[in-house]
């Protein structure tokens, strides 16, 4: 059955909530270049219990423009290689992995999800990310497949 790797905005903001936009440790990596209004829109403010760059809708209201890597790529993360799935991800949990059955659905998401990664950052943001995630307490699935 062919499906999305990535949540719409429909799913995030209606059936998720916008949980990690409240909920993740959103960080910057060194030498990344975000937009002014996500550096101003987040500095530290007593009280706040989600990014300042989220909407009355849900919706981030940057995401067309330079908001973190790490927005861009959750919830899949490059691991040696590999992809991590956060299970803090609705839509990983309850769209994506019941549908990984086979192994050929499992290769074309690992494709899919990995040339999209690739695209998106440079070898040094992964290294900083990877030192990040052996760090981070959240859990994640590690899925390999054949890139070819
Ligand atoms: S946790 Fe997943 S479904 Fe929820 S807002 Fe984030 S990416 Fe979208
Ligand atoms: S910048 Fe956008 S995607 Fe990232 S946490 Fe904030 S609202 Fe969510």
């Amino acid at each position: 059955m062919v499906f999305h790797p990535y949540p719409d905005a429909h799913y995030c903001s209606k059936v998720c909530g916008s949980l990690c936009c409240k909920v993740s440790d959103v960080f910057v990596l060194k030498g990344e270049d975000v937009s002014y209004e996500y550096w101003s829109s987040n500095h530290p403010a007593v009280g706040r219990t989600s990014c300042g760059c989220l909407d009355e809708e849900g919706l981030c209201r940057i995401h067309e423009d330079s908001r973190p890597l790490v927005c861009r790529l959750y919830p899949y993360f490059r691991y040696q290689n590999a992809i991590m799935a956060s299970l803090g991800c609705p839509y990983v949990r309850e769209v994506v992995l019941p549908r990984l059955g086979s192994h050929h659905a499992r290769d074309a998401f690992f494709k899919k999800v990995m040339d999209y990664i690739s695209w998106e950052g440079s070898d040094s943001e992964f290294r900083q990310i990877e030192d990040r995630l052996r760090e981070c307490k959240g859990i994640f699935l590690f899925i390999r497949g054949n890139a070819d």
